[in-house]
């Protein structure tokens, strides 16, 4: 039976029983009996589903960790962690967040100006909002605003001219003035594919020289007492542990050097995001090396080893990391559309009534083909197609007996596998591989999985149901984009196998899983496809309760949104239809009512899945 490395990427969040996933908290329901569910109304196209019980979990995680780590190392400072809003932004994503965040104090990052109104507006109070990237003097006052509303606010400089500007902006208004952090450029670099957000050729940050002029700004202003952070963000998805360690030891020292020049109100590290998410569904060996045990007692435990060294107080630590937080709560159902392979189904067997020898010879391999002979049968097959193939091509048998061989070697082929397996031999993985099916899903890799499109990240992806049954099919996922990179082809590297459905009998869903950091913001409309439908599930002892419904933009409101004008095209299309010639009069009006409708519904497939 194949798991799809469930016990790899899932971290006990899912489980398989009775063939299908579910849910492993509280009720344990089924994903495909929530899709069914949520689809009764009629909803065509995937689901993108929330779990806010998977925020929950990854944020005490986060802090019992820390808390732990600061126990047993008997480390003086306290942990607190803010969220980049950049890693999802949506309400519904930062809703949960801030609610199951509340008792902890959690709070916001901003990278931007809309994402800090965001926070301003939607952070829980006494939390931190941490404020990171390139500041105009609007931005800065903005933080200046915030800070005198009553929230706790923190602008990290990202350079000299914005801690000019902060001082501008105290002199020229009467606002209270925010806490100051200092982003330091740090000579090491992470790994992963985002190691670039750190080293001394990266955008961010201040070099010693620059901290030193900082440090002589900041005293000659008098605004000492605001400096109280710094900061560093090695990159996302870090998949080694070492060069955090060299990039705390670093910072550490930065930090415990500023304390000697006077810093006395710094007393907060902030060691960024990058904590890593499992997405290999494949091999035991995961893509990271450290566990979220080891990450905070690594940090803990090197932070504190510093300053002991340097004799100067443990600083508080705050970390940002995003994906950790919100990847596993995000789950995306997708509904197969079709199987390209029906076209070579036996049904469609267009025999003669005299037959070339070798397709009857090819008809008898077919029946009697079983367990112990399908693999000598399979040579025969493989050497009949060949001939076949080229008697064509000579003009000695026509289009119909090259169909007819086509059907039959395939099927052939499909019955070899089903009685041997894909583990067997390189041989059959090799068939496997050429017998491909392509399976249409009704999804934009484009607006749902960006992050494949753009850097080949690959998502943990497996059926919802029938997993009591072996998967033969070797797997290709084509979206409904007309665009070529619409597609997740099959690696024989990292084989993807799915189950040979009858579409006209049973659905069959797809779920692709951890899609709750990045994607959604970075997802484009391209051919205008928009957003997919969007439910929140609350899960409790008896059940689950379906909330925060967002429906799927319809076809007019996404041209509407891209700044053409809806009731103008209405109107157009109106005058179009009661002009035509080819429409005959008692048919325009059923016409039109039929535009209507397909107009408000959303730009996804609507064939029976
Ligand atoms: C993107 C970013 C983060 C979040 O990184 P994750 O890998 O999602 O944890 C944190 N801090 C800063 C400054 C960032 O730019």
């Amino acid at each position: 039976m194949n798991n799809y490395g469930i016990n790899i990427w899932s971290d006990k969040n899912f489980i398989i029983k009775n063939g299908e996933v579910k849910l492993n908290y509280k009720s344990k329901p089924s994903l495909l009996q929530i899709s069914k569910e949520v689809r009764e109304s009629g909803i065509k196209g995937p689901l993108l589903l929330r779990f806010p019980h998977l925020i929950k979990k990854q944020i005490q995680r986060l802090y019992s960790n820390f808390n732990s780590a600061i126990d047993e190392n008997n480390y003086k400072g306290s942990f607190g962690a803010v969220f980049p809003l950049k890693v999802n932004q949506f309400p519904h994503a930062v809703e949960s967040i801030v609610n199951q965040g509340k008792k902890f104090s959690y709070g916001l990052e901003a990278g931007s100006k809309t994402e800090l109104l965001l926070a301003m507006s939607n952070a829980n109070s006494n939390s931190k909002i941490t404020v990171n990237g390139f500041k105009d003097k609007e931005m800065i006052t903005l933080g200046f605003i915030a800070c005198s509303s009553g929230h706790n606010i923190t602008l990290i400089i990202e350079g000299l001219n914005e801690l000019n500007t902060i001082i501008d902006v105290a002199n020229e208004t009467k606002l209270k003035v925010p806490h100051i952090g200092i982003r330091v450029r740090l000579h090491s670099i992470g790994s992963g594919s985002w190691a670039k957000s750190g080293g001394m050729d990266s955008k961010f940050g201040l070099t010693s020289t620059e901290i030193i002029e900082a440090i002589s700004i900041l005293k000659n202003n008098s605004f000492m007492d605001k400096f109280s952070m710094i900061h560093f963000h090695i990159g996302s998805q870090m998949n080694d542990i070492a060069p955090l360690k060299k990039a705390l030891r670093e910072a550490g020292n930065i930090y415990a050097e500023l304390k000697k020049m006077g810093a006395s109100s710094l007393n907060n590290i902030n060691i960024g995001g990058g904590l890593a998410v499992e997405y290999n569904q494949h091999s035991h060996a995961c893509t990271h090396n450290y566990s979220i045990e080891e990450f905070s007692s690594s940090v803990v435990f090197l932070l504190g080893e510093i300053m002991d060294t340097k004799n100067v107080q443990h600083p508080n630590i705050y970390t940002e990391s995003g994906r950790f937080i919100a990847a596993s709560h995000g789950v995306l159902i997708v509904p197969v559309l079709e199987l390209f392979s029906q076209d070579y189904h036996e049904k469609l067997l267009n025999l003669k009534d005299n037959n070339p020898p070798l397709i009857k010879e090819l008809l008898e391999l077919n029946k009697l083909l079983d367990k112990k002979t399908s693999i000598e049968y399979l040579h025969d097959a493989l050497d009949h197609q060949e001939s076949l193939f080229t008697l064509f091509d000579l003009g000695y048998i026509d289009l119909q007996d090259r169909s007819n061989a086509e059907i039959l070697v395939h099927n052939i082929i499909k019955k070899v596998l089903y009685f041997c397996g894909y583990e067997n031999s390189k041989e059959l993985e090799q068939l496997q591989t050429r017998l491909q099916e392509r399976y249409l899903i009704n999804l934009s890799i484009f607006q749902s999985l960006p992050d494949y499109w753009g850097i080949g990240q690959n998502f943990p992806v497996m059926p919802l149901n029938n997993l009591d049954k072996k998967p033969l099919r070797a797997a290709s996922l084509c979206d409904i984009t007309c665009d070529s990179d619409g597609e997740i082809g099959f690696s024989p590297i990292k084989p993807l196998y799915l189950h040979d459905v009858d579409l006209k009998k049973d659905e069959y869903f797809l779920g692709f899983f951890n899609i709750g950091a990045y994607q959604e913001t970075l997802g484009m409309n391209h051919n205008l496809f928009s957003r997919p439908n969007e439910y929140t599930i609350d899960i409790n002892e008896n059940g689950y309760i379906v909330k925060n419904i967002v429906e799927s933009k319809s076809i007019l409101n996404i041209l509407n949104d891209m700044g053409y004008d809806k009731n103008k095209i209405l109107n157009k299309l109106k005058t179009d239809i009661l002009n035509s010639d080819f429409i005959q009069k008692q048919e325009k009006t059923d016409t039109l009512a039929k535009l209507k409708v397909y107009l408000e519904q959303n730009s996804y497939l609507r064939t029976t899945n």
